[in-house]
C-alpha cells in the first residue's frame, strides 16, 4: 500500500462540517400511505429510473473509501425493494463501515428479521407511531398494526444489538399516546425517538401547521408521569437523548422545527434515482446516476463527483409549516 493511500480521506463541508453518515433511499414505494409522508395516490419513480443494487452498492464503496463509517438504509419502505438483502451484505461487508443501520415500517419484518441480522445489520429503527389499530390505519391510511407489533417481536426474537421505536407525533391524532408509546419500549427493552414532522411535499388532505406537535409539549407531557434526565448522548444522527429515571430507557426527540439541528450536520442523502440531496430541507443536489452512468466502471470519477458536492452543502434549513412547502419531494423519496 503506497503512503498516500494510507492516509484517510475525509468529507468535510464549507462549514468545515465532516460527512461520515450518508442515508440511501432504496426504493419509493410502500406497502402504507402515511399522511405525512406521502398522498394516498402516489406516482412513484419509473424502474428503469431506479438505481440498480450494484449501482448502489457502487456508491456505497466511494463514499466509505471518502471516509463514511455510518449507513442507513432507508426508503419508502426499504425491506420492499426485491432483493434488498444482497444489498444489505454487499454493504455489510465494505471496509471501513463501522455502523449498517436501517429504517423501517416493520410489515417485513417477520420474513425478514433473521436474513438481515445475517447480512450484518446490528441496529434497526422501526416506525411506530400509535398503539391502537384504529389511529394507526388512520395515520398509516392501509398499514395493519398486528402485523408491525409481530414485525417488532421478530426483530426482538432475532437478537440485534440496538432496536428503536420512531414515532412521528401529530396533534389530536396521537399526541396522547407518548406515554403509551415509552410504556411499550420500555417493557421490551427498546430506545424510543420521537420526531417533529417536517414539510416535505405537498399533501392534499393533511394540514402540517395544525398537526404540528413540537419535542417541548411532548418532554411536558411525558414529564407528567416519568422523571426525564438530560444526556449528553449522540448517535452521530440529529436526536436529542434523555433518559427515563425510572426505566432506563432512551428517550431521543428529533427537532427539526423546535430544535433546529443544522449547525452538527453529518450526513448526506441519495434518493432511489441517484440525486445525492446534501440538505433535507433544500434542493442541492448531484446526479451521481448520470455520472455513474456516463462513466461506467470510474470509481474515481464518482469519487470525485462526490468531493466536489461538498461545496454546495447548504449551511442549513429553515422550515415554516405554515407558508407554502418549497420542497415539493416526499419523505419516501428524500430517504428518512
Ligand atoms: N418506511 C420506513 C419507515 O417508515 O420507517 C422508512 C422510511 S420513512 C420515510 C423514515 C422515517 O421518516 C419514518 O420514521 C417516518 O415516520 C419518518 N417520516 C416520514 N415522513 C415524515 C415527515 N414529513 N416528517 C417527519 N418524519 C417523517
Ligand atoms: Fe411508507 Fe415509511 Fe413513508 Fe410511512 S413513513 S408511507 S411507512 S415510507
Amino acid at each position: 500500500m503506497s503512503k498516500n493511500a494510507e492516509i484517510k480521506e475525509s468529507l468535510v463541508d464549507n462549514f468545515g462540517r465532516t460527512v461520515d453518515y450518508l442515508r440511501i433511499s432504496v426504493t419509493d414505494r410502500c406497502d402504507f400511505r402515511c399522511v405525512y409522508c406521502m398522498e394516498e395516490e402516489m406516482e412513484f419513480v419509473p424502474r428503469a429510473q431506479l438505481l440498480t443494487l450494484e449501482e448502489i452498492s457502487t456508491i456505497a464503496r466511494a463514499f466509505t473509501e471518502l471516509g463514511v463509517t455510518k449507513i442507513r438504509i432507508t426508503g419508502g419502505e426499504p425491506l420492499v425493494r426485491r432483493n434488498v438483502l444482497k444489498l444489505f451484505e454487499d454493504i455489510g461487508k465494505l471496509p471501513g463501515l463501522k455502523e449498517l443501520v436501517t429504517t423501517t415500517n416493520g410489515s417485513q419484518l417477520r420474513k425478514l428479521a433473521p436474513d438481515l441480522k445475517a447480512a450484518g445489520l446490528k441496529r434497526i429503527n422501526i416506525s411506530l407511531d400509535s398503539l391502537d389499530a384504529d389511529k394507526f390505519r388512520r395515520i398509516t391510511r392501509v398499514g395493519e398494526l398486528d402485523k408491525v407489533l409481530d414485525g417488532i417481536d421478530a426483530a426482538l426474537e432475532t437478537g440485534f444489538e440496538k432496536i428503536k421505536i420512531n414515532a412521528v407525533i401529530l396533534k389530536n391524532r396521537n399526541h396522547e399516546e407518548v406515554c403509551d408509546l415509552v410504556e411499550f419500549a420500555s417493557q421490551k427493552g427498546m430506545d424510543i425517538s420521537f420526531i417533529e414532522e417536517m414539510p416535505l411535499g405537498v399533501i392534499a388532505e393533511h394540514d402540517r401547521a395544525e398537526a404540528y406537535y413540537s419535542s417541548d409539549q411532548i418532554r411536558q407531557d411525558l414529564s407528567r408521569k416519568y422523571a426525564l434526565l438530560d444526556t449528553t448522548e449522540r448517535t452521530n444522527g440529529p436526536s436529542h437523548y434523555y433518559r427515563i429515571a425510572e426505566t432506563g430507557t432512551r428517550v431521543g426527540f428529533i427537532s427539526p422545527h423546535s430544535h433546529n439541528f443544522c449547525g452538527d450536520c453529518n450526513r448526506v442523502r441519495l434518493t432511489c434515482e441517484g440525486r445525492l440531496l446534501l440538505c433535507l430541507g433544500q434542493e442541492h443536489s448531484v446526479d451521481l446516476r448520470h455520472v455513474l452512468r456516463s462513466h461506467p466502471g470510474d470509481l474515481e470519477k464518482l469519487k470525485q463527483a462526490i468531493r466536489d458536492s461538498m461545496s454546495i452543502k447548504p449551511e442549513g434549513h429553515d422550515f415554516d409549516l405554515s407558508a407554502k412547502p418549497v420542497i415539493f419531494r416526499h419523505m419516501n423519496v428524500t430517504g428518512g
